[in-house]
């Protein structure tokens, strides 16, 4: 497994082909650095006494120890510890872990490349177990290259009026393919090691060029990414540990991109399409089932500890926002539960998670995200989006003015007061907050997406039958 270091080295190895406001950047900017963090934890927790049982588990594939987060499941046990890591890992990050994109994107490859291969008679599954097994030798962080770029909504990829607006193969030789087109707010483009790329949505008999699925380094030739990053506001003097974290997301292009055979997964066989994404889409609802219960323990920390510094930490209110926040939590995380503990195996051993719990746990978590920051706004007041900046706290001869009268329970210290308020501040009103509450509606597939999966899944011809009999009637 690699250190922190060690990845922090690869990454300063790679071609530069990241850009940020026009320019061609390095992946050790410091606008990329603070998602960096966040994956260093992932190496840190491996090696962490208290954490490294957690966040490692046992290679089906080589009986090697792996970081968890380049394991394919392929037992309950397994489902339940991914879950739990990725709360513990998001409680760390203060936010997203994001290093589950990887980890959901190699579960739906293991699954779908068999059911393909036993289909068709091809060699995707055999390509897909070398290239694990490279993957969990060297501890690679895989990004998760899904969302098109999808042009009209309303219509399907032979619909568009430009055929790149969803990726597609382009050409084919014996050595391999030339894709073209773009995916959409790739996190960690700019600071993973590999883009492993599906397909987004259920694809139909015409479509069969948009029916691939590829993974290469990042740094690939003829790939550029186009990164935006976002981080809470940097701290001068009241350093934490949140500050230091942060995410980028980029668009990913891919310019008559070669790809190797040995790194493609699926070329052509379109009724695999929809079962690839819906794969990884399960995968990831699974995982959001942990980290949205570690947001939901974040929303709950800073209105309990807000309530107490107010004063006001024993308000009918408060605990009432209080306990229905972890009733959500808590269903969150138990449909996570259910979901593993109903999973079933798929043809290539991989244990996959039940669709409806995970579904239903993630639409929850969705459908909570802007009530739950709502309810920390209510408790924090105002000041915490008004507050004047740090240094204003450190002039001398305002800041004792400043500290005198932010004060509001005697037993607070000026600073702590200052800490949590400047934390609220970047929950509540920063850009980087904007960004990860859209992220919790919107990913691992807007909204829609889990209400069409729910359906899907969900027998309500056998809630009929319940009612008739109740009822009396007889067809
Ligand atoms: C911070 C962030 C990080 C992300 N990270 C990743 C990542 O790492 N990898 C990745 O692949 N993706 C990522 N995503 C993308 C995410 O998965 C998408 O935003 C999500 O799938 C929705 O797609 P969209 O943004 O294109 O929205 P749209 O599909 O444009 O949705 C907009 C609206 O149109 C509706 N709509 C769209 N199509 C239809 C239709 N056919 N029928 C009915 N209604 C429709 C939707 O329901 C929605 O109401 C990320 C998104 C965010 C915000």
């Amino acid at each position: 497994m690699r250190t922190s270091e060690q990845y922090l080295e690869d990454l300063r190895r790679m071609r530069p082909n990241v850009y940020m406001g026009g320019q061609l950047v390095k992946r050790d900017d410091p606008r990329i650095i603070p998602g960096i963090n966040v994956m260093r934890i992932t190496f840190d927790m491996a090696k962490d006494r208290e954490n490294k049982e957690l966040f490692t588990a046992t290679s089906q594939y080589t009986k090697r120890k792996i970081n968890r987060f380049c394991n394919v499941s392929d037992s309950v046990e397994d489902l339940l510890n991914k879950q739990k890591m990725i709360r513990t890992g998001a409680r760390l990050s203060g936010f997203c872990i994001q290093r589950c994109m990887g980890t959901d994107t190699i579960n739906a490859l293991s699954v779908v490349t068999k059911e393909i291969d036993d289909a068709h008679g091809t060699e995707y599954y055999q390509r897909f177990l070398e290239y694990i097994k490279d993957y969990q030798k060297k501890d690679l962080i895989g990004a998760a290259v899904q969302t098109d770029a999808k042009g009209d909504r309303g219509k399907r990829p032979h619909e568009q009026a430009d055929p790149d607006m969803y990726v597609r193969v382009v050409k084919q030789t014996k050595d391999g393919i030339v894709v073209r087109g773009a995916k959409e707010d790739i996190t960690m483009a700019s600071y993973c090691d590999e883009l492993i790329v599906l397909p987004t949505r259920t694809l139909t008999a015409d479509e069969k060029q948009w029916a691939v699925s590829f993974a290469i380094p990042a740094d690939w030739d003829k790939v550029y990414i186009v990164n935006r990053a976002s981080a809470p506001r940097q701290r001068k003097r009241l350093k934490a540990p949140l500050n230091t974290h942060g995410s980028s997301d980029a668009l990913v292009i891919f310019d008559d991109t070669f790809i190797p055979w040995d790194r493609v997964f699926m070329c052509g066989e379109h009724e695999f399409g929809g079962r690839m994404a819906l794969a990884f889409a399960t995968s990831h609802r699974h995982s959001y089932c942990g980290c949205k219960p570690a947001v939901e323990d974040i929303v709950m920390g800073l209105i309990a500890l807000t309530a107490e510094y107010y004063g006001v930490g024993d308000k009918h209110h408060i605990r009432e926002k209080l306990a229905h926040l972890a009733g959500i939590a808590e269903l969150i995380y138990a449909a996570g539960i259910a979901a593993a503990m109903e999973s079933t195996k798929s043809s290539s051993g991989t244990q996959v998670p039940n669709a409806i719990y995970a579904n239903v746990g993630r639409r929850l978590a969705g459908e909570n995200t802007y009530d739950s920051w709502g309810m920390v706004a209510d408790v924090a007041g105002g000041f915490p989006a008004t507050m004047p900046f740090e240094d204003d706290y450190y002039h001398r001869k305002l800041g004792p003015f400043i500290k005198k009268y932010t004060m509001r329970n005697p037993k607070v210290s000026a600073e702590n007061m200052h800490r949590l308020q400047r934390t609220l501040s970047d929950y509540l009103s920063s850009s980087w907050a904007g960004v990860w509450q859209v992220a919790d509606v919107h990913g691992g597939g807007s909204p829609v997406m889990e209400t069409i999966a729910i359906l899907n899944n969900y027998d309500f011809e056998e809630r009929k039958k319940i009612v008739k009999r109740l009822a009396g009637i007889k067809d």
